[in-house]
């Protein structure tokens, strides 16, 4: 096959750097300076499949299998005993270490216990060297931005961090890239649109409730439709969409509208009720996918107007939230935005230095940002402990209740530690697993939350003029392999300045969202989460170099001499499950939420996480974990 074919990355790093085009001096800062350590102890410098990866989920998929206890053995005693101990480094497990902390005092012996080799759960970071620069940039939680304000709970948290939301808002340099004439487009591929072509399109059109001025001349929509590869019944669809001032469901009130739409797929709302060809699908099927893991034939239209995809600009409905809408798409006011180069996974490093102070160098949010922490440190005796690459199978109360025996696997040898609380902060659907004398109806709610699955990758870029050349800072892609890319936000952290000038090295970041249109959403989720998990990274890697070749060719963009390294964050069990008025009937009829059932504490063990709300936020994160100390601290 092409050139594109071939394997130019030895985990993640680019082998070939296109010598023709550098000179032997930057050719051999390269080899000397730039490629991370494969062996590093320094997780976020490691490059190729990282997120869940190799050796993070064997142990737990063989103990789901079935396989895993009647080769066991017994666990070999470590003798350790704490106050508490945390299953889960995620913010949810980290946050209720740091709140036991300080309801029991510092003296309180605390173990953290995470099967991955970094901490943050999905609040990760990555690094990059390039060209004698550090780019710091996130592998999955992107920002503090939820779709309601943060509970006191959650920004008391924020604060005592020295998170100053205010002034972060500021560090972001909005509209750095306008101010160099770039904008937002649409990558039409040749396989879903019959041609590959690049075409800039209006705000509106593609994020997610943005609105054009509506002054500028030539009108951007037309000019956007004029370009587009769209029949001319598909484009005067969209244009009429856009547009739109015509009531689809005239005969209803607000309510009635609102329990219709509520019922309806947005794909059903566009063919079936607002009569368009059935060629607008494919243009706007993954505009849900970063939020819900899904498409339109599996969003409800009630959220697609929710989330401010077109076609109700006619239908007069009343700006309050209708029946079984998305957590995502109610409207009303938001979190505020802050965004850190590495993501939240700034909150989690402010968490671990606060509870294993000697391992994250600094005293601000400012300087962790560009702080390397000793990960070697974590786990050294001390008050609080954490403990990376340790899966845990079992958690259940020992001594007439009095303590919980916790026993994991590290390095292949199976080991218990015992404490007279838990926190399971790891993912609902594991913790069947680790205690099966749970309820069965507690298992089977437990086991309700399926986790979304969802790529974030991160392309280490040399520069970024051919982004420039086309005048474009982001795209979305609706047929492509990854269904959106963008150059890093521009944000200020302390010492770390981001990358300004198109000649710059900068990380861009793509998406993908693994899901099978036409199934129920939460089959969709598991189809996608097996169809990562036998996906390789060559996979990822040829679709990255052949994606943004197409994409970008036209400006200069050469992949061999432009992408220095990548790093794919795979999350097969990614966001919390949000439930969806197409596909959960007690979410929009009315009766018992599975969380809350899901979330009951017994005896010394309390859960925690994001799943604990069925919410896919840091703030809900925090606010489980939050409840979940105080259910174990009457008994510590
Ligand atoms: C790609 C992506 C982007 C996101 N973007 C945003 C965003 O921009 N803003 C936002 O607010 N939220 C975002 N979220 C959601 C947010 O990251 C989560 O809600 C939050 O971080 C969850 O934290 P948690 O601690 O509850 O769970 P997690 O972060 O999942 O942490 C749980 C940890 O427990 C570990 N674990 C599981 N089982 C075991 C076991 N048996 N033994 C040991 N450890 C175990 C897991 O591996 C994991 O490390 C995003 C999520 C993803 C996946």
């Amino acid at each position: 096959m092409s050139q594109l074919a071939r394997r130019d990355f030895l985990n993640g790093v680019a082998l070939t750097v296109g010598a023709a085009l550098l000179s032997s001096r930057e050719a051999l800062a390269l080899s000397l300076d730039d490629l991370p350590d494969g062996s590093s102890s320094y997780p976020p410098a490691l490059t190729g499949m990282r997120g869940s990866h190799d050796g993070a989920f064997e142990v737990a998929h063989s103990l789901r299998d079935g396989s895993f206890w009647p080769t066991a053995g017994s666990p070999a005693d470590t003798g350790e005993r704490y106050d508490l101990v945390v299953v889960g480094a995620g913010i949810s497990g980290l946050a209720a270490a740091w709140y036991f902390r300080k309801a029991a005092g510092a003296s309180a012996r605390i173990l953290i216990l995470d099967n991955h080799d970094d901490f943050g759960g999905h609040a990760r970071r990555n690094e990059f060297r390039v060209g004698g620069r550090t780019l710091i940039g996130y592998g999955g939680t992107f920002a503090i931005d939820s779709p309601a304000p943060y509970s006191a709970t959650a920004s008391a948290l924020l604060a005592e961090l020295g998170i100053d939301v205010s002034r972060w808002e500021r560090m972001l340099e909005r509209g750095h890239y306008a101010g160099l004439g770039m904008r937002s487009a649409v990558f039409f591929d040749r396989e879903t649109f019959g041609v590959d072509r690049l075409v800039r399109a209006p705000a509106e059109l593609i994020e997610q409730g943005a609105t054009s001025p509506g002054t500028s001349h030539p009108d951007p929509l037309a000019v956007f439709l004029a370009d587009a590869p769209l029949s001319d019944s598909v484009r005067r669809d969209v244009g009429r969409l856009l547009k739109a001032s015509a009531d689809y469901l005239p005969d209803l009130d607000d309510a009635g509208k609102k329990a219709r739409l509520a019922r309806l797929s947005y794909a059903d709302f566009l063919v079936k009720i607002a009569g368009c060809d059935s060629g607008v699908l494919p243009f706007f099927q993954a505009r849900p996918h970063s939020l819900y893991g899904l498409g339109i034939d599996a969003v409800s239209a009630l959220d697609a107007w929710g989330l401010g995809l077109p076609g109700f600009a006619g239908m007069r409905l009343e700006p309050t939230a209708g029946p079984g809408m998305g957590l995502d798409a109610r409207p009303g006011r938001r979190s505020p935005f802050v965004h850190f180069p590495d993501g939240n996974a700034t909150i989690a490093r402010l968490l671990v230095r606060r509870l294993v102070p000697h391992a994250v160098p600094g005293r601000s949010a400012d300087d962790v940002v560009p702080a390397v922490v000793d990960y070697a440190r974590l786990d050294e005796p001390g008050p609080a402990r954490l403990r990376l690459r340790a899966t845990v199978v079992r958690a259940r109360h020992a001594n007439e209740t009095s303590e919980v025996e916790v026993d994991y696997v590290r390095a292949g040898r199976l080991q218990r530690v015992r404490a007279r609380s838990c926190v399971l902060a790891c993912w609902s659907g594991v913790i069947p697993y680790l205690c099966p004398e749970l309820s069965r109806a507690q298992r089977e709610a437990l086991a309700y939350a399926t986790k979304v699955p969802i790529v974030q990758t991160s392309v280490a870029l040399r520069r970024w003029a051919s982004f420039h050349a086309l005048r474009v800072s982001q795209a979305h892609c609706p047929g492509s392999f990854h269904t959106s890319v963008g150059l890093d936000l521009p944000v200020r952290a302390g010492r770390y300045q981001p990358s300004r000038r198109p000649e710059e090295p900068i990380i861009v970041q793509m998406t993908r969202t693994p899901c099978r249109p036409g199934l129920p959403a939460r089959e969709q989720h598991r189809a996608g989460r097996v169809e990562l998990f036998t996906t390789g990274f060559d996979t990822f890697e040829r679709s990255v170099r052949d994606q943004l070749t197409r994409m970008l060719g036209a400006g200069g963009f050469a992949a061999a001499r432009d992408i220095q390294a990548l790093t794919v964050n795979r999350w097969p069990h990614g966001y919390a499950y949000q439930y969806n008025s197409l596909w959960d009937p007690f979410w929009i009829d009315g009766g018992p939420l599975p969380c809350v059932a899901a979330r009951q504490p017994f005896g010394r063990i309390a859960i925690a996480n994001a799943d604990a709300a069925a919410y896919a936020y840091t703030d809900a994160a925090i606010d489980q974990a939050y409840r979940a100390i105080g259910e174990v601290l009457p008994r510590a």
